[in-house]
């Protein structure tokens, strides 16, 4: 039985002393295997995981390897368990843990950061000057699940307090695991964007970013949000999140469509989603003097831009690794009020046992596939549609 020095547990939620987990071997290739409960130490808690998604940087981490970094290298090999977006119950506490009780349901954000350079003190520690940085005699505790320590593909999952945000009650499961996505949003047009209410928004791309996206810029008063995209029921889902207008590029020359929408002047915020080669180009041309262009997806390959521009038209443009300074809280309230519907981005659900078909799914886009979640336990048909 599961009983470490020191560890709070309860017999309400009695733990294994093993679980099933994925493990990372050669790039692509995915092992179920059996692993060892882990220990939470001080301000950590043990979490049984419920349900994950599987994430775009998931498939880059799965295929590539970066931007995990698991001992100061590629994740390959290493024993490791990918997967990140991932909710579930508090079912063991650490030492001086009273943030939480065993039982509470929670969903994750991603980054604990090491808690001890100048971005973590910050509050923007998915930026950590010691990424990575958790083995050996660099040891500075780092943590990124399911970038640079242990990820949610397994049934128990190690949290540090700080990247725990309780769910409502009436929220199932797979919504929460949206929680984090809309999180990501958040932080990009908010906490480092400034947003504010009646301020015009592009979203270029919707893929789940970019979709929540929609919703979190509506949520926060933005006048109009605008979605550009190529897949017409996609773009219906954004007016569903609250996009007032939607330009299908295929029809209609996106920097135009929004210079017709927004009277000549152009957008105060683009938030890129798409990774398109000349998306930040055309980004710059679809927002006005002085405007902010919140770069949130991984173009592959570098990509000439036209900087004078940028220079001339005094644009600030940034990227957003993560989830920081807590906007992931911001998000859950948003959900929990109802004010946009995460749901509508959930496309299919996986049993554990079949991951590596979920992740067929999700990057083969299988059957116009747009949230996959994996549930660890009871009886998942093979797959459902959405709720
Ligand atoms: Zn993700
Ligand atoms: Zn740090």
């Amino acid at each position: 039985m599961y009983a470490p020095p020191g560890v709070k547990t309860s017999k309400d939620f009695p733990i294994p002393d093993e679980q099933k987990a994925w493990v990372l071997g050669d790039p692509g290739r995915l092992t179920l295997t059996k692993k060892a409960i882990p220990v939470p130490g001080k301000a950590e808690v043990l979490v049984r995981i419920d349900a994950i998604a599987i994430c775009a940087t998931d498939l880059e981490v799965i295929y590539h390897g970066p931007p995990a970094l698991i001992e100061g290298g590629l994740p390959f090999n290493k024993n490791w368990t990918p997967g990140h977006e991932y909710m579930g119950t508090v079912v063991a506490l650490g030492t001086g843990v009273d943030e939480f009780s065993i039982g509470d349901r929670i969903t994750v954000e991603i980054h604990a950061g090491c808690g001890q350079c100048k971005r973590c003190r910050e509050g923007m520690y998915t930026s950590c000057h010691n990424y990575g940085k958790n083995y050996g005699d660099v040891n500075k505790g780092h943590r990124a699940n399911g970038f640079t320590s242990d990820g949610g593909f397994c049934e128990y999952a190690i949290n540090n307090i700080n990247t725990m945000v309780k769910v409502a009650d009436d929220m199932s499961d797979e919504e929460a695991t949206l929680v984090v996505t809309a999180g990501t949003a958040m932080y990009g047009l908010t906490e480092l964007g400034g947003l504010i209410a009646g301020e015009s928004v592009v979203v270029t791309g919707p893929g789940p970013i970019g979709l929540l996206g929609v919703g979190v810029a509506k949520a926060m008063g933005a006048n109009p949000v605008i979605l550009t995209g190529t897949r017409d029921n996609r773009l219906a889902i954004g007016k569903k999140l609250g996009a007032d207008h939607v330009i299908n590029v295929k029809n209609e020359n996106a920097v135009e469509g929004v210079k017709r929408i927004l009277g000549g002047k152009g957008a105060d915020y683009v938030l890129e989603c798409s990774a398109a080669p000349n998306a930040l180009n055309e980004a710059m041309l679809m927002c006005n003097r002085g405007a902010k262009i919140c770069l949130a997806a991984f173009p592959h390959g570098s990509v000439p831009v036209d900087v004078a521009n940028i220079v001339r038209n005094n644009i600030y443009v940034y990227g957003i690794r993560g989830e920081g300074k807590s906007a992931t809280h911001r998000a859950q309230a948003f959900m929990e009020q109802k004010r946009f519907d995460a749901r509508l981005i959930h496309t299919h659900t996986f049993a554990l046992d079949d991951l590596p078909e979920a992740i067929r799914y999700a990057k083969d886009r299988v059957e116009d596939a747009i949230k996959v979640v994996v549930k660890m336990r009871g009886s998942v048909a093979k797959k459902m549609a959405a709720e």
